[in-house]
């Protein structure tokens, strides 16, 4: 997608304005939150299986390049072929590669943010092949030209008249009279287009939530099983995928799952879940002829040692951004990027460069409940403060920014001057804001008072009542 991550303050200025977004954003954010509050509170080891899911991932990264040769071999073993792919370039040209040698004109696709990642369907187009994503979602942003702006739910951010509106623009053939009252009508249209895609299909590709070492086998989960079809019903099947999404066993997997779901949706668990082992082998009922994994790093591998290893735990859940205030409020394409919210404010500076992700570590407003509902417990918070740090050290910070903290620093590291400093801005604010109790406008609060007003200070700083409590208890 294009990356706009630079302007993320003017895109979030733009969503806020955007009544629509707004009303969706309103209508499906509390959805997610109070499904996985629910989901949670019915199992009261969900704790500890989170902490047995940061242990599975951690151990896994740990030993990257031996679980990523197991499962290499494993998946050679089973008849299919590896394809490692350093750059999104080397995963285009492997993809299309595989995609020229089957003679394919059109590619069927699941949902996968690692093809988002890869700008995967406009090189094919542009290379004469036709890729029709199956993930309803995914499928109308397609036909709006659109990236996803939810990593589970890409259309997270439309309406049910929006819906209405794509399919008459580019259902040719919808009769006039068909109506859209019900999620149902939806699928209905959607299904009936789809359903001629899918037996055209030559090749069909899907991503993949958990690659398994001891058996070469991929594992994607879905709500509405056109990654089945999608992988089962082409002579081909490739999967794109990251190389952090290895893990030893299928146990490890299965307690992955029991995290996966219940944050992401809050069901128990996905209606599928679908385990891909090579090829069809003699005797199956269906499957592929040839089985291919386009296997990329981009950076990842990268991350190993580093302060952003914890990263490579996530297991894209989108808990994360289902609970941030700052998704909420502007949605996922203010973003700029492909992955949004808390976990694309760590991810992307990574995938991208520090200097080309733009405001984005800055996107937070540091409450922490990124962290608290992460099934893998990633430090976001922490880890955004790390890509903070970065660009102070290299000057990507505004001036004003770096002179305002500049300034802060010069007190804070003084605590008497300090505590000093504070009592007198307070007093004098006091003494200005009297009158109308708030301020509109105020030097070097431009970002505050812009959008809304910055209340005058009523009484003693908060150093200062606190030291005087404590006085008052002895
Ligand atoms: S960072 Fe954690 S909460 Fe966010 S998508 Fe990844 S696993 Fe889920």
């Amino acid at each position: 997608m294009l990356q706009t991550s630079s302007t993320f303050k003017q895109n979030a200025d733009a969503a806020m304005a955007n009544a629509g977004l707004q009303r969706a954003l309103a209508r499906a954010k509390p959805q997610f939150a109070k499904k996985r509050q629910a989901a949670v509170d019915k199992l009261p080891e969900f704790e500890t299986l989170r902490d047995e899911a940061a242990a599975i991932k951690n151990h896994a990264i740990a030993h990257l390049d031996f679980y990523l040769e197991t499962y290499a071999a494993n998946v050679e073993a089973s008849g299919g072929k590896v394809h490692w792919c350093a750059t999104a370039e080397d995963a285009r040209q492997a993809v299309l590669k595989i995609c020229r040698d089957a003679g394919a004109k059109t590619v069927t696709k699941g949902k996968s943010m690692v093809t988002e990642e890869i700008a995967l369907n406009d090189f094919l187009e542009a290379n004469g092949i036709t890729p029709v994503e199956t993930d309803l979602g995914e499928y109308i942003l397609q036909l709006r030209h659109e990236p996803p702006s939810h990593i589970i739910g890409p259309a997270f951010h439309l309406n049910r008249e929006d819906w209405e509106q794509t399919f008459r623009l580019s259902h040719t053939d919808l009769p006039a009279d068909r109506v859209f009252h019900e999620r149902r009508d939806i699928l209905t249209e959607a299904r009936t287009k789809m359903r001629e895609k899918f037996l055209a299909a030559d090749v069909g590709i899907t991503g993949a939530n958990f690659l398994i070492a001891e058996t070469g086998t991929s594992v994607i989960v879905t709500n509405e099983g056109n990654g089945d079809l999608t992988q089962t019903l082409p002579r081909v099947h490739v999967v794109v995928t990251s190389i952090e999404k290895v893990v030893p066993t299928i146990d490890d997997t299965l307690s992955l799952l029991r995290v996966l779901a219940r944050s992401a949706t809050g069901q128990d668990m996905s209606v599928y879940t679908t385990f891909s082992t090579g090829a069809r082998r003699a005797g199956d009922p269906d499957g592929p002829a040839e089985y291919h994994v386009v296997l990329l790093d981009n950076g990842r591998s990268g991350m190993v040692g580093t302060d952003f290893q914890d990263m490579l735990r996530c297991i894209r859940c989108a808990a994360c951004m289902n609970h941030c205030p700052v998704y909420g409020a502007v949605g996922g394409h203010a973003y700029g990027a492909t992955y949004p919210g808390p976990m694309g404010a760590v991810l992307t500076p990574m995938l991208v460069g520090v200097e080309n992700a733009g405001q984005l570590p800055n996107a937070s407003t540091f409450c922490g409940k990124c962290e608290s509902v992460c099934p893998v417990k990633i430090p976001l918070p922490n880890l955004m403060r790390h890509w903070r740090e970065r660009e102070f050290e290299r000057h990507l910070t505004p001036p004003a920014m770096r002179y305002g903290l500049g300034f802060w620093a010069f007190f804070a590291k003084r605590p008497a001057l300090y505590r000093l400093a504070t009592r007198a801005a307070a007093f004098s604010l006091g003494l200005l804001g009297r009158k109308q109790g708030a301020f509109t406008s105020l030097p070097l609060a431009g970002g505050w008072t812009g959008s809304r007003n910055f209340p005058a200070p009523e009484g003693d700083t908060f150093f200062a009542k606190y030291a005087k409590r404590q006085r008052q208890k002895q």
